[in-house]
Formats: structure tokens, C-alpha cells, sequence
């Protein structure tokens, strides 16, 4: 395997770990949009979301409040985005599932998700039942 993250997660490439248990383990991004800036890695391969197990999913979550709750009290931050890119479309660079914990402060430019758009009532009924029906 050449996957980068399944040598950190596995101790092979030394990393800033946070915490390790036997199932993650949260190490600091190389490129932080704000200091403390962590990601949660299942030591198991996984390339996204959907291919994680529903159990790791939890504890992956669990995990990231734990962290971004750390966060706030070592540097005084006042909230934490997580983020969770799927698809290189979606700025996803590295493909085995990966937890952002992004400390943030009030004002601060760190991320910057979407503008909100408009939609009208109709075309919200149609793109729900597009998407329901692929469910
Ligand atoms: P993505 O864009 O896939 O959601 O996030 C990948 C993240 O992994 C980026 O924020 C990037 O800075 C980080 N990253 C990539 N390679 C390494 C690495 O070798 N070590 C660490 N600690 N972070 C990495
Ligand atoms: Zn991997």
C-alpha cells in the first residue's frame, strides 16, 4: 500500500499525533487553516465516506468533538468547523477518509465553505424527490 495516511495512522511516518486508540488516530495537518488544525484517521483503509463502517463513523465524531473541545481550551478558540471532503471535485487530495477539526475564532477568514444561493419551493420539491429516489 502507498497510501501516506495508512503509514501515519499505522506509526510508520512519524506525525504530531493528538490521540490513538485502537482505531484512529488524530494527528496535525501539515498545512493548518488555523493553528491546531487536526485530522481523525481510521487506521483501516477507507477511500471516503462511504466506505466507512457505520461504527467507526461514530467514533471518528465522537473523537473530532473531543478534539475541537481541547482545541478551545489550549489556545482559547470559541468554536470548530468539521469538515469531511469526498471526491476530488470536492477538494478532497488525499483518499483515505480523513475527519478535519478546524479551531475557529469569531471573524477569522480560516474556511471558507459556500455563498448561499436562492431556490424556489418547486425546485426544492423536485431535487429532494431526485435525490430520494436514489437513496
Ligand atoms: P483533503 O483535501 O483530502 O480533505 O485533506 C488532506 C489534508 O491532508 C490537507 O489539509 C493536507 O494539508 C494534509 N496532508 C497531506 N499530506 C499530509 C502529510 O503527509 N502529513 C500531514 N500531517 N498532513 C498531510
Ligand atoms: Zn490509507
Amino acid at each position: 500500500m502507498s497510501c501516506i495516511f495508512c503509514k501515519i495512522a499505522a506509526g510508520e511516518i512519524p506525525s504530531a499525533t493528538l490521540y490513538e486508540d485502537e482505531d484512529v488516530r488524530v494527528i496535525l495537518d501539515l498545512g493548518p487553516a488555523s493553528r491546531g488544525h487536526a485530522l481523525v484517521l481510521p487506521k483501516r483503509h477507507f477511500a471516503d465516506v462511504t466506505a466507512m463502517p457505520q461504527r467507526l463513523l461514530g467514533k471518528a465524531m465522537k473523537v473530532a468533538g473531543r478534539i475541537g473541545a481541547a482545541q478551545k481550551k489550549a489556545f482559547g478558540y470559541e468554536g470548530f468547523n468539521l469538515i469531511q471532503n469526498n471526491g476530488e471535485a470536492a477538494g478532497q487530495t488525499v483518499f483515505h477518509f480523513h475527519l478535519h477539526v478546524i479551531p475557529r475564532r469569531s471573524g477569522d477568514a480560516a474556511v471558507g465553505l459556500w455563498r448561499p444561493g436562492t431556490v424556489t419551493p418547486e425546485e426544492m420539491a423536485e431535487t429532494a424527490g431526485l435525490i430520494r429516489q436514489e437513496l
